[in-house]
Formats: C-alpha cells, sequence, structure tokens
C-alpha cells in the first residue's frame, strides 16, 4: 500500500498526535457513518494507554470535538472551550447530521485503565445506541500513532490505496538508495516524483508550503504566548522569555561559538509550548515529538547556506521518505515502542534532512538519519501526569540538537558506515516490543513515578 509523505504532516492540534488527533479522526468518523438512524446516546470504551493517559493527552475533549464533526485540521482552535463548555454545563451535543442528544460525559466515556485491547495499545470502541439502549451500530478503532487510525476491519482488510502504482516503490532505506545510485537522483526528488502520483508537482508544493507557513506560525506564537501550561504541573512556558533574551543579547553574546543551539532550543521549546498547550501544530510525524522538525528547519533556513532550489521542500521531502520508513518497519507511536518512535523518528528525519538540505550525498542522509535512531535506541515514554510536558517539551530541544550533531557526523564522511538504517530501524523495533509497558505512554514508570517532591 502507498501513502504520500504528505499523510506524515498534517496540520492539527496539541497535544498528541496518537492521543489526541487520532481520537478526534476516530469519534468524527463514528458520528459521520451514523447517517440518519435514530441515535439518541453515544459511548465510547477508551482502552490500554489511550485509558492510562488519554485525561492528561485531552483524549476526552478530542472525542468530544470529533462527536461534534470536527477534524484536528479544521477545527476552530479559538473556540475549543466555548464549544466543551456547551456540552459540559448543557448536557447536550448536536452530532453533524444536525440531531442533538442528551450526552453524559461520566457514563458515557469509559477509561478502562488496565485492559488493553488486542490488536494495539490505543483501542477505542463506539456505540451508538437509540432509546431503548439497542446498540445501533459500533466499531473499534485503533489510534496508531501519528494521528493514523484503523478499525478492526481495515487492520484485518487495509483498504485498497486510491494510488496503485509509483514510479520508485520502496519498504527499506536498501531500496531506497538502489533507486538513488539507479537513477542519479536526490531522495527529496525520487519522492517528489513519487508524490506526482498522487496530485500535480505544484499541489504538492503549494500543501510543503502551507506545512512550512504552519510551522512557522506556531513557532511564533510559542515565542509570544505566556503563562502556565494547562493541567495540574503548573508547568510556565520558557519560549517568550528565552526569545526576548535572544533579541536583547549584545554583541559579546556571539562569541560563544554555540550560541546558536539557543536558537534552536527556542524553537523546539515554542512549538511543543503550543503543543502542550493545545495550540495548532504539524504532527511531524507526531505530536509530542512536533517540535524537531521545525527547530532543525528554522535553524538550517536562519543559519545554513543550501546549494540547492526549494531546500524546504527537499528538506521536507527527505524527511517524509525516512519516516516513511519507520511506519512500514516500525512504528511512530510511544504507546507502542517508546518514545524512541516519537523523538527517535523525528531525529533521524530531522538528522537526514539537513543532510539533504546542506547538499549532501544520499548516503550521507542515510547515514544520518541511522545515527540520529541509533543515539535514541531505548528511549521511553514516560510523561509525568499523563501531560505531554515533562521529559516531552525538552526532549524535543535535545532531540533537535541531536538531529544537527548527527547531520554534521554524517557530512564528515562519505556515507559509507557499519550498521545501515534498516538496521538500526529493526532493532528500534525490537527494543520497543522488549520494552515493558510502563514505559511506553501508560505513566506507570519511569520520570512518571519518580519525580522527586521538593
Ligand atoms: S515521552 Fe516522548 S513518546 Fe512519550 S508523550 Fe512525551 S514525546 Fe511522546
Amino acid at each position: 500500500m502507498h501513502f504520500s509523505v504528505l499523510d506524515l504532516f498534517t496540520i492539527g492540534v496539541g497535544p498528541s498526535s496518537s492521543h489526541t488527533v487520532g481520537p478526534m479522526r476516530a469519534a468524527a468518523r463514528f458520528v459521520e457513518s451514523l447517517g440518519d438512524l435514530p441515535v439518541t446516546r453515544l459511548r465510547c470504551d477508551l482502552y490500554g494507554s489511550l485509558a492510562a493517559t488519554g485525561k492528561g493527552h485531552s483524549t476526552d475533549t478530542a472525542l468530544l470535538l470529533g462527536f461534534l464533526g470536527h477534524h484536528p485540521e479544521s477545527v476552530p482552535v479559538a473556540e475549543i472551550q466555548t464549544l466543551l463548555n456547551q456540552i459540559r454545563t448543557g448536557g447536550t451535543l448536536t452530532l453533524p447530521n444536525g440531531r442533538t442528544i442528551p450526552f453524559n460525559e461520566k457514563a458515557d466515556l469509559d477509561f478502562k485503565r488496565l485492559k488493553p485491547l488486542p490488536r494495539h495499545p490505543n483501542g477505542m470502541h463506539f456505540q451508538a445506541l437509540d432509546e431503548n439502549d439497542t446498540v445501533l451500530r459500533e466499531d473499534i478503532i485503533y489510534s496508531m500513532g501519528g494521528g493514523f487510525i484503523a478499525s478492526e476491519h481495515e487492520l484485518d482488510h487495509p483498504p485498497a490505496s486510491s494510488v496503485t502504482e509509483i514510479p520508485f516503490p520502496y519498504d527499506s532505506g536498501a531500496e531506497l538508495l538502489a533507486h538513488c545510485e539507479a537513477t542519479g537522483q536526490s531522495i527529496a526528488e525520487l519522492t517528489l516524483a513519487n508524490e506526482a502520483a498522487f496530485r500535480p508537482e505544484n499541489e504538492t508544493r503549494e500543501r510543503f508550503d502551507a506545512v512550512w507557513a504552519a510551522m512557522q506560525e506556531c513557532v511564533n506564537n510559542g515565542c509570544s504566548n505566556e503563562g502556565l501550561l494547562p493541567g495540574g504541573l503548573k508547568i510556565s512556558r520558557r519560549a517568550h522569555k528565552l526569545h526576548q533574551n535572544l533579541c536583547n543579547r549584545n554583541e559579546a553574546a556571539l562569541s560563544d561559538p554555540l550560541a546558536v543551539l539557543d536558537w534552536v532550543n527556542l524553537y523546539a521549546l515554542a512549538v511543543n509550548e503550543e503543543n502542550a498547550a493545545g495550540g495548532r501544530v504539524v504532527t511531524a510525524p507526531t505530536n509530542g515529538a512536533a517540535g524537531i522538525i521545525p527547530a532543525v528547519l528554522h535553524y538550517a533556513t536562519r543559519f545554513r547556506h543550501s546549494p540547492h532550489g526549494h531546500p524546504v521542500h527537499r528538506f521536507l521531502l527527505t524527511a517524509g521518505a525516512i519516516a516513511t520508513l519507520y511506519k512500514k518497519n516500525a512504528s511512530l507511536s510511544g504507546a507502542d515502542v517508546g518514545c524512541q518512535g516519537e523523538v527517535g523518528v523525528a531525529c533521524s528525519m530531522a538528522a537526514g534532512a539537513l543532510v539533504e538540505f546542506l547538499g549532501g550525498t544520499p548516503q550521507q542522509v542515510e547515514n544520518a538519519a541511522e545515527i540520529g535512531m541509533e543515539h535514541n535506541l531505548g528511549l521511553t515514554c514516560d510523561p509525568v501526569g499523563g501531560l505531554v510536558q515533562i521529559p516531552c517539551i525538552e526532549r524535543n530541544a535535545m532531540g533537535s540538537v541531536k538531529a544537527i550533531n548527527a547531520a554534521r557526523l554524517a557530512m564528515t564522511g562519505d556515507g559509507s558506515h557499519y550498521i545501515s538504517l534498516d538496521k538500526v530501524i529493526r532493532t528500534m523495533l525490537d527494543t520497543g516490543r522488549d520494552m515493558k509497558s510502563k514505559y511506553k505512554e501508560t505513566s506507570r514508570g519511569g520520570l512518571a513515578v519518580n519525580v522527586v517532591e521538593c
């Protein structure tokens, strides 16, 4: 099955692609399937990681917005609180077909904490009932990571892709490099050619421009907004002050050769603070790890020179090609493989994409992507309080700096190296499978249970 790399960069809302974006999509899809059925009650049981950390990850509010027919790409962020208040104080919700039904959130969103469903750690069981409590329609839908969803039926019978042929099909990094060697094209050029099977090139470029504009807007918002992040941790936003400090620095500060890293940190913090606050962000490839691609791309466009035309498109095309390898052969879900699948993958994507931006060879791109993941292997997911704040926000800053260093390391060589990207992806999956579930987005291990009280 072929999918577009643009599916890996959706403009949505925070704080989580698997626990917010996926559930909103699933709820909207479920209510849109109800047609004119005489529904008087809607229910959703949540299982596994969604049940364990769903409240901190705003899964409940995502489901309510989905029941209203909102989608992550278009939900009016500024009106979310009003929409939620209307449901919670009014005790009713209006379905996309115009039918208004009573809704009791406590009774009808059931977080079944200790029970995962068999096919994936992020399971949802939706039911639509009539006035006699007879089930009119039900569906089990999984949130697979990165905002992707699949019903039980779709997992058994994957839907046929509307695109059956692309010019350069690949399932592994080795196959991708073989296409590059055979054609003399870069990974970005091959990916752009593959995208032409989905839509005309000008449309692909326009959509990448929209993604980049949304990333820039997110950084700007993160630099402007102040105050405490939502949730019980009382974490203050840092990006605003850091931005002011960086803008007011005197010339002497420029003698620090690593001063540019402060800007990289700023970009990542700004995005992930917006994400934690439920703002508009680009999933890249998840929301928890949404800061790394924009941070490295801001660094590249502001501080580095690219020898290519359309360097931002090349960066995003390459990042998307690398993410495709992880999606096909491992996982993009912290609930499935730990934070390796989120921050690790974003670091790998950004490292390879930066090499492409800087004019490196496909072999150097593959090398950088491999380094980016190799040094994130074993990274657990242990969000404190079930919120996408600690360690997530800072972890994006660290992942961004690591990606830049991975690109630098790869650019010092000729692309030949010992461990291939395919091998490190396989190792990431194996490590994730061996990881105890308490380290996979359940907030039952790691930092989530060992925070020292001051
Ligand atoms: S620790 Fe990593 S995987 Fe877990 S919620 Fe935070 S960013 Fe996502």
